[in-house]
């Protein structure tokens, strides 16, 4: 199992020229609008909660 943060949403619309921007590039191609950076800390928290679950029944499993 592998979770990609950067392309869970797969596009996102620019508030700039409402063209949809691959949510991997952090910058529109079209206006050049700069998208707040989606990657930090935070992005792992969920990662990190999930295995966390999995761990637990997988230990209530056993
Ligand atoms: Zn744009």
């Amino acid at each position: 199992m592998r979770i990609d943060p950067e392309k869970r949403f797969g596009k996102r619309a620019c508030p700039g020229c409402a063209t949809e921007v691959d949510a991997n590039q952090n910058r529109c191609p079209i206006c050049g609008y700069e998208f707040p950076h989606p990657t930090g800390p935070r992005t792992w928290v969920p990662v990190m909660a999930l295995l966390m679950i999995f761990l637990i029944i997988l230990l209530w499993v056993l």
